[in-house]
């Protein structure tokens, strides 16, 4: 039997680096098959190949057994390969039925044919039960609704294989499971799917077969039912990994932190924290869960003193913190309590500054780097070099640009950092988000390190 799709020692450069190298793929119909890999491993490349976005320097695609040379995403979509994009490539004040039509044919905005689209769109959308609003405007619909409209684009457009990259990690738990079921009911009316995840959870729930990528090589493929959690990621990192954190139990001390009644609103005047208060013990860990836009931004922005409150105290340490003011969180910090933001590029770091400089980012008035203008560079930058070594930061070079460091390596930066302070409380916002596994490893084990400190 021909396979649907097939990849063969597909090879890409990207100034002379590989991305992917002699990798070979391929995709049976029916199926939902997952790509596994670390950052950087190739995945996305290789679908970017698969869909016309790029083309490969060497290597040979097949469709249906026939060798195709695939020059752009229209031609991909002409043999029935498409991408489910994420929602930022939607026109957001357009409804959702113009932005299905959107270039897919040059006349669609035309009465007649509009008509004719919204028929057409009403019965993919049964088809697949891909319940939608064709009238509603997408800034106005949730982060779920814009991805089954980027499916229902690819479908309207004649795709037979979807490719779908990262596709739950703007989503809620629920959306999740909710896309899950829409890959199946694909699956059921013969469609192909392609999913690219690092959630070892979501492989294992879905797919049919799965292949690994490391260092822009296919290192393994097999069907889903043949493996595990523990095989896949280490065929994924390269060695073998844990992914429980093995820690003893929490011996609470004294109250640490005091959170009471806490107010706060967002850039709006919204109130998004209304009266909040908990506690947290020397040695413990508190987690704070929930579906993102419910808080937890504000509320972690404004004990940091990164957010003005509207009332509330914050008591750390039996001190009450004033937080007010454009300084609020210096002076968190300098009373002790240190602060891993969510979001680490925007807020915990200068990503055009060298690594060194991030290193003492916050810091940098401390006596410890010789205060202000008489900065000891030397220091400064030996300590961060001793703290890259210590958090595995590569390459460990305290003179590169932050911004070529990969995702990972870039909140191992921060979390050395806030962490090497010793701090008497500790947040940490969302701090493995978009991190590679055997980093999460590393991090997790950090943290509990630092609760077992005290
Ligand atoms: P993944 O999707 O598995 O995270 P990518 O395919 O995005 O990996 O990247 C593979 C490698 O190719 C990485 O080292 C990345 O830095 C590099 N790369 C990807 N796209 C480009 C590009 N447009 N220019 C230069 N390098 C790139
Ligand atoms: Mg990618």
């Amino acid at each position: 039997m021909t396979a649907l799709l097939e990849l063969k020692k597909a090879t890409k450069d990207f100034r002379g680096v590989p991305a992917i190298k002699d990798v070979d793929f391929t995709l049976e119909k029916g199926e939902i098959h997952a790509i596994v890999g670390e950052n950087g491993a190739g995945k996305s490349t290789l679908m970017s190949i698969l869909y016309g976005f790029y083309t490969a320097d060497s290597g040979d695609i097949f469709v249906n057994g026939k060798l195709e040379h695939i020059t752009d995403s229209r031609h991909a979509l002409g043999l029935g390969i498409g991408m489910v994009h994420q929602h930022f490539m939607l026109v957001d004040n357009f409804s959702i039925l113009e932005n299905v039509i959107l270039g897919a044919e040059d006349s669609a905005m035309l009465a007649p044919s509009l008509a004719r689209a919204r028929k057409e769109l009403k019965r993919l959308a049964d088809e697949y039960s891909l319940d939608v609003d064709p009238d509603a405007i997408v800034q106005d619909v949730s982060v779920g609704q814009q991805q089954r409209l980027e499916i229902l684009k690819a479908l309207y457009r004649g795709a037979d294989i979807l490719i779908l990259d990262e596709p739950t990690g703007v989503l809620t738990p629920e959306e999740a499971d909710d896309l899950f079921r829409v890959l199946r009911v694909l699956r059921e009316q013969g469609k192909t799917v392609i999913l690219i995840t690092h959630k070892l959870r979501e492989i294992m729930a879905i797919t049919d077969t799965v292949s690994v990528m490391r260092q822009g090589q296919m290192v393994t493929t097999m069907p889903t039912a043949d493996t595990s959690p523990e095989r896949l990621a280490e065929a994924m990192v390269g060695r073998r990994v844990l992914l429980r954190v093995e820690k003893g139990a929490a011996h609470p001390g004294k109250t640490m932190l005091e959170v009471k009644n806490l107010v706060v609103n967002d850039d709006a005047g919204v109130p998004r924290v209304k009266g909040v208060s908990f506690t947290v013990r020397a040695g413990e860990i508190v987690g704070i869960a929930g579906v993102a836009g419910n808080g937890q931004s504000e509320l972690l922005e404004s004990i940091a003193g990164m957010r003005d409150q509207k009332s509330g105290d914050v008591i750390l340490n039996g001190q009450p913190l004033s937080l007010e003011g454009d300084d609020g969180a210096a002076r968190a910090r300098l009373a002790g309590l240190a602060h891993v933001p969510e979001d680490r590029q925007r807020e915990g770091l200068v990503t055009q500054f060298e690594e060194w400089e991030n290193n003492i980012l916050g810091y940098q008035d401390s006596k410890a780097y010789g205060a202000g203008i008489f900065l000891d560079i030397g220091a400064a930058r030996k300590e961060a070099l001793e703290r890259m070594h210590k958090f595995d930061v590569r390459p460990a070079n305290p003179r590169l640009k932050t911004a070529s460091f990969s995702g990972g390596n870039q909140q191992k930066i921060v979390l050395a950092r806030e962490m090497e302070q010793n701090p008497d409380v500790l947040m940490v916002g969302q701090p493995t988000r978009g991190v590679d596994i055997g980093a999460i490893e590393f991090i997790h084990n950090q943290i509990v390190k630092m609760r077992d400190a005290g």
